[in-house]
């Protein structure tokens, strides 16, 4: 490959040149989201992060296999491996099956990566389709003497495990005080030792999700399912798995353990980590009241928000933070983030309004260097969208005759910002609420349709068909019904 890439390795906890497995094959697995309510803020970012690692690869010319699972079972609504599960409880809310709540969610999960222009993973696949796998790598690992049954449930021994292997060694955390620190929490009595994680559980009566077992009806712990699918598809040691940092212990330290138990090889040779988003410095959630769902954002519509952000304004937020360092939301940020957005997608329609010179005083070279330099730096998007808002100055400089392009130069540019801006960095055009049910384009609308009623009403007729004259250009058609004027989109 042309360009050498580097990425940071939460395991080495050093930057490394990305030497895939098998190339020109790249096996990515992303943790995905367990889908019991809309996603947020926080679901955005790693999608993003990992959507943009596997636009360069693919560009850079790798063949990727991306797989990004759902949880739709296990995830109990307690780290200790006690209490409901986290679907099953969203389902006794909503008064429906768990498997119509997880559909019904990702339905709107699937909405809203495509508003954020995230590619769809090649592979995304279930927990719940996927339990012989899990019940088969939990017996494997009994056999091989890292886990025990106890009343139906197994846990993994972390302590036995930690004599062969080396249990944490990607979070940093000691045994000695992971045993210390989590002595007093319920339900330890099963197990060995406090440290000690869930592979299987068993249901008790009032359980809804449950399935046949050798160790009787149960479900599995929300681990084994990422090391059953990562391997199912990628195979027993795959290039890259990555997540948010928040999933690093014990999610990932367990899934490293299953695998040395279970297959005797570590799962990954690149672990990555996206940092967190916090909202005015505090961390999301909802008992804060600073929970905000990529809906609301789209629409205003929450308490926090002084105004409607669209989905790229989102995603340009996202990347205009490195995506290991933390990511603090606020009005102000995303306004000014909307605002250099708009900067750079107008400055791409500018070019064309550049009258070529016979030389060029800017370089338009340095700019594909410095922006391929930047991305092969792990992917350091903040760096790229700097050297680009420098690019944004030259072009509105040229159309003002203070700065020159020659004729190949604009045609360069031109290609590079197809390529950077929108193939890699994954930023498009987009009309603000250019959906039918968006607030803002309700609003505007509801606007433009008053003003032509009160032309009709003076019998301005003149006003009036222009005003619907020139919505038709834009493929927007009034209805004049008996009470209220609607309005639709002509072209969907
Ligand atoms: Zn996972």
């Amino acid at each position: 490959m042309n360009h050498p890439l580097y990425v940071h390795n939460t395991i080495t906890r050093k930057k490394e040149q990305f030497v895939p497995i098998n190339e020109p094959f790249v096996g990515m697995y992303v943790c995905g989201p367990t889908l019991y309510g809309d996603a947020h803020l926080g679901h955005a970012r790693p999608y993003i992060t990992f959507d943009l690692l596997q636009r360069y690869m693919k560009y850079l010319g790798y063949k990727v296999r991306y797989v990004r699972n759902i949880t739709d079972v296990g995830h109990l609504v307690n780290d200790a491996d006690e209490g409901e599960d986290k679907i099953a409880k969203q389902a006794r809310i909503e008064q429906l099956e768990p498997m119509e709540v997880v559909q019904h969610y990702t339905v709107r999960f699937h909405k809203n990566m495509a508003q954020l222009n995230n590619e769809p993973p090649s592979i995304e696949p279930r927990a719940a389709g996927h339990i012989l796998e899990q019940i088969e790598a939990v017996t494997k690992i009994i056999d091989a003497g890292y886990a025990y049954e106890v009343n139906g449930s197994v846990y993994f021994d972390v302590l036995k495990y930690n004599e062969d292997f080396k249990y944490g060694k990607l979070s940093g955390r000691v045994l000695d005080e992971l045993v210390e620190g989590t002595r007093d929490l319920d339900g330890q009595d099963e197990k060995r030792n406090s440290a000690d994680f869930a592979l299987w559980k068993k249901a008790n009566p009032e359980h809804i999700m449950r399935w046949n077992s050798p160790w009787g009806e149960g479900f599995p712990g929300w681990h084994i399912e990422c090391t059953v699918m990562s391997t199912k598809y990628l195979g027993e040691h795959f290039d890259i798995h990555g997540g948010g940092m928040d999933l690093l212990f014990p999610h990932h330290e367990a899934e490293i353990a299953q695998n040395n138990a279970c297959y005797h090889k570590e799962p990954a040779k690149y672990w990555m980590h996206n940092n967190m988003v916090t909202i005015n410095g505090q961390k999301m959630g909802k008992s804060l009241g600073n929970f905000i769902t990529l809906d609301q954002f789209f629409s205003g519509n929450h308490p926090v928000l002084t105004a409607a952000y669209s989905p790229m304004a989102i995603r340009f937020f996202i990347l205009q933070a490195h995506y290991r360092s933390t990511l603090d939301f606020s009005n102000a940020a995303l306004e000014a983030a909307g605002k250099g957005l708009q900067r750079l997608m107008a400055a791409y329609k500018t070019i064309d309004e550049i009258k070529p010179s016979a030389t060029s005083s800017y370089d338009v070279k340095k700019l594909e260097t410095a922006s391929f330099e930047a991305l092969n730096d792990d992917m350091n998007s903040p760096i790229v969208i700097a050297e680009w808002f420098d690019a944004v100055r030259a072009i509105n400089s040229a159309k003002a005759g203070t700065e020159t392009f020659t004729a190949d130069d604009i045609a360069a540019l031109k290609n590079l910002y197809e390529t950077i801006i929108f193939n890699i960095l994954g930023l498009k055009e987009e009309n603000i609420g250019s959906e039918e049910g968006s607030e803002v384009m309700d609003g505007l609308m509801q606007i433009i349709i008053e003003q032509r009623k009160t032309a009709r009403a003076n019998k301005d007729y003149a006003s009036s068909d222009f005003i619907r004259d020139q919505l038709a250009k834009l493929s927007i058609e009034i209805k004049d019904g008996k009470d209220k004027t609607d309005w639709t989109f002509t072209n969907n």
